[in-house]
């Protein structure tokens, strides 16, 4: 578990360097992470739509204390929706902690999250090298909104070799110590 934030290894978190404030609460010269959402109370619109009537619009950098308030709604929450209820022991729970957790792994394609023993897993980071990359396959599980095999997964054969080394992310089991990648091409 990372030491700040418990779905991110301490040497896969990443703050935003150019964001200048916090855009919840105003926050200056304090640590600013990537997370795009809505301004709710803790707790509210769990598997619903945030209410786009309210004419509130997503912002995107928050601090750590706004983060672990709970105050908010991720952007893009309905996509790992299915996910975590499928997966996950404690669906609210799931969706609680990871509104609890900056959105670093690029997930261009749509937010997914690995899951392994019942509770979402660890993001570790990304592969340093494509030689790193190129190895995933055969010493992590693939994770596609569930879990996948890689080899049958896509039709075709070929080397985890992705544009940029940031389209791949991977994962630990804090219970098992099972290691999972997701990879979402750009
Ligand atoms: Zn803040
Ligand atoms: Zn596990």
């Amino acid at each position: 578990m990372g030491s700040k934030f418990d779905l991110i290894a301490d040497n896969a978190l990443k703050t935003v360097s150019d964001a200048g404030e916090c855009s919840f609460c105003g926050a200056r010269d304090v640590p600013i992470y990537n997370i795009e959402g809505f301004d709710i109370e803790p707790g509210q619109y769990i598997f619903e739509k945030f209410p786009e009537e309210e004419g509130v619009y997503e912002m995107e950098y928050a601090c750590e204390d706004c983060i672990k308030s709970g105050r908010i709604k991720l952007f893009s929450e309905n996509d790992f929706e299915d996910v975590v209820k499928k997966y996950c022991r404690e669906p609210e729970a799931s969706v609680l902690k990871l509104r609890k957790t900056p959105s670093i792994p690029f997930c261009i394609q749509g937010d997914d999250w690995a899951v392994c023993c019942g509770e979402l897993c660890e993001f570790t980071g990304i592969p340093q090298s494509y030689k790193e990359s190129i190895a995933l396959v055969d010493t992590h599980q693939f994770w596609s909104r569930g879990p996948q095999n890689w080899k049958t997964f896509w039709s075709f054969e070929f080397t985890l070799e992705p544009e940029s080394l940031r389209e791949v992310s991977t994962f630990r089991c804090s219970h098992c110590g099972k290691e999972w990648f997701i990879w979402q091409s750009s």
